[in-house]
């Protein structure tokens, strides 16, 4: 991607960055110069990511925690901190989607849909909130969707409304976090080719549907979501705040 941000010896924790959008989010912010921790629940796809950086001659770690523990996540945050001595920029990716109608849905797919999508959210945000507020500096990424703001999934009642909630918390977020010199965005991507779509990729029909609804005929890539969050973590997005910058090739308009 042709598209040159700066953001050398800025620290920045990307969560669930073990593989697709958010392994492609963690090279891009480390190619843009910031040391990189990459957060996965997956020891072996944080470790291939974070490798991966450092082979290319970028700084990064891999650590292994699940967003939805908050003493995992303080304890992540604190190994952060411990190496590079701040924390400049937090990416909110990690999530889950289980596939069932409302009818259907186990309690237990509800409940781990929130706490991964949601709670994992709010408590990353939190911990790492209180880090940047007494640097008097940060900026906040988190991964959405459309679906979540302008266009429900079908038979995927609990990612809507986890990602619906994302939505309404980054922007509470960023008119709490304004003072404290902290950015808040969102980025909602729309059908991006990933490990999480693979399913839905494979089945003719839901791909058919797709490509009647986005106007440019495909899907997205991961580099293409990586692109957005870099813009929302460079200067020149200084004045952005509180905004959900939708990433669909046309699918929602607006
Ligand atoms: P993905 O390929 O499934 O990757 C998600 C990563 O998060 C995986 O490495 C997963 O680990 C990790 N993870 C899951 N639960 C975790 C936890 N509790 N703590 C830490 N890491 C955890 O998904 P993706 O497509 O890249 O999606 C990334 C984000 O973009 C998600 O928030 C998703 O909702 C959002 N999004 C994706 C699309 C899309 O079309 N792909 C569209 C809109 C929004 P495991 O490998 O162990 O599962």
């Amino acid at each position: 991607m042709n598209f040159k941000v700066d953001l050398s010896g800025q620290v920045a924790l990307i969560t669930g960055a073990g593989r697709g959008i958010g392994r492609a989010i963690a090279i891009a912010l480390a190619d843009a110069g910031a040391l990189v921790c990459v957060n996965d629940i997956n020891p072996d796809t944080a470790r291939a990511t974070a490798e991966e950086i450092l082979a290319s001659g970028g700084q990064a770690f891999d650590y292994v925690a699940d967003v939805s523990l908050k003493m995992q996540i303080g304890s992540m945050i604190e190994a952060a901190r411990d190496r590079w001595g701040r924390l400049d920029i937090l990416i909110n990716n990690a999530g889950v989607e289980p596939k069932a109608s409302v009818l259907a849905l186990d309690e237990w797919d509800w409940e781990r849909t929130i706490n991964v999508n949601l709670k994992g959210t709010f408590l990353c945000t939190q911990l790492a909130g209180r880090v940047m507020r007494d640097q008097g500096s940060g900026i906040i990424v988190n991964i959405a969707s459309i679906a979540g703001h302008k266009s429900p999934l079908p038979n995927a009642s609990a990612y809507c409304a986890s990602k619906a909630g994302v939505v309404g918390f980054t922007r509470e977020c960023a008119r709490e976090f304004a003072a404290f010199g902290i950015r808040v965005n969102a980025v909602c991507p729309g059908v991006i080719i990933t490990p999480m779509t693979q399913k839905s990729r494979d089945d003719p029909d839901i791909m058919r549907k797709w490509m009647e609804d986005i106007p440019q005929n495909r899907l997205g890539e991961t580099a293409e979501v990586a692109a957005a969050v870099l813009f929302l973590c460079s200067g020149a997005a200084s004045y952005v705040n509180g905004h959900a910058l939708i990433v669909d090739g046309g699918k929602v308009m607006g």
